[in-house]
């Protein structure tokens, strides 16, 4: 049986386009649109406002199927959940996470299945690239989070972040179309403020994006403090060494006036020293931009992470030569949802 496309495939203009070709006018689209993202309805059966000759042909034609969710895992402290989503016709399951914080709760998105640029200190790595999510895929774990939010009488999702599984900006026309979703009123209606997508540093796509006339955040994967020691970290170094993508960022804020952030792990005795303080501040002194400091998760045995008093003190050495730090709060980490460490679990053979 061939397997129908999933609407949620469609940004609002195709989508359009699609009522269109059912001799539909366009508003039905928006109508679609937010019996999906809002009402998160399964099927096209309860969309009341439209004629049940519409919904039948709607539901011959094409899909709303939500991601199947696999698992949803609590931490202890109630501050982060970790979720599984099958994937239609991969047998695997892709984890996200959502992470709640005051009023605030920020999804951390996937958006490829593994990913293919080998950072030494992450555990998505050791699976490779396996292929792209889609847009539906990206969209349908936000789905997820809010059903289960709306189910535990929570608020629904209000920050994204692209931090999960995989390179978004190297599945860069699916995650602009679910962007594009995300953004719209008639959908999640999460202000580009409230965004930010997080790369290893694929320069072209910091490119692109500044073309867009977007003012989502930018969060760079930095790490290290010379080249040497990112190619090590990071192979994708060696494709677009550090100067080039410091200069990226410094023109992603001139364009969008977002201050760019800087994720920096701190792995013992390697990137947490004096002379690593320095190199930063030579790197990134004079631009309004900040430092995310965050300990090493325990994902490889050879890779330690500081003390917290080691912490503190690489931020204020930071602090005292005029970078903005901070330290992330590895929220999670009893579930494996902090950050490097998501992944995805064959769930099914010969899917
Ligand atoms: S840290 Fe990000 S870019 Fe690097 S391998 Fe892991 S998922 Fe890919």
């Amino acid at each position: 049986m061939t397997r129908l496309p999933n609407l949620k495939d469609l940004t609002l203009p195709r989508l359009e386009d699609f009522a269109l070709s059912l001799g539909e006018q366009r508003f039905r689209a928006g109508q679609i649109f937010k019996w999906m993202y809002q009402k998160r309805l399964p099927d096209f059966s309860e969309m009341t406002n439209m004629p049940k000759t519409l919904r039948a042909a709607l539901s011959d034609r094409a899909s709303i199927a939500k991601l199947p969710p696999v698992r949803a895992l609590e931490s202890s402290a109630g501050d982060a959940v970790k979720f599984a989503f099958a994937l239609d016709g991969s047998g695997y399951a892709v984890e996200s996470v959502l992470l709640i914080d005051g009023e605030r709760r920020t999804a951390c998105l996937s958006s490829q299945l593994g990913c293919g640029l080998g950072c030494a200190f992450c555990e998505t790595a050791k699976m490779g690239f396996i292929r792209n999510l889609t847009p539906s895929e990206i969209l349908g774990q936000l789905v997820g989070m809010n059903d289960y939010q709306a189910a535990r009488g929570d608020r629904v999702v209000t920050n994204i972040v692209f931090m999960g599984m995989g390179e978004a900006l190297g599945n860069y026309d699916n995650f602009m179309a679910a962007l594009s979703v995300i953004m719209h009123e008639d959908a999640f209606n999460v202000g580009a403020r409230r965004i930010t997508v997080s790369t290893a540093g694929v320069v072209p796509g910091i490119e692109r994006l500044m073309g867009e006339g977007l003012t989502i955040g930018l969060a760079i994967s930095l790490n290290a403090w010379n080249d040497d020691m990112r190619d090590g970290l990071m192979p994708i170094n060696k494709k677009y060494p550090i100067a080039g993508l410091v200069d990226a960022a410094k023109r992603y804020y001139g364009r969008t006036g977002r201050r760019v952030t800087f994720e920096y792990v701190l792995i013992e005795g390697k990137t947490d020293t004096a002379e690593a303080a320095g190199a930063l501040f030579g790197l990134l002194g004079g631009f309004p931009c900040k430092v995310n400091l965050i300990p090493v998760n325990p994902v490889d045995p050879r890779m330690a992470a500081p003390d917290d008093g080691a912490v503190w003190r690489f931020a204020d050495a930071l602090y005292g030569l005029g970078l903005a730090a901070t330290v992330r709060r590895s929220r999670g980490r009893d579930i494996f949802g902090a950050c490097g460490q998501l992944t995805a679990e064959l769930i099914e053979r010969g899917g």
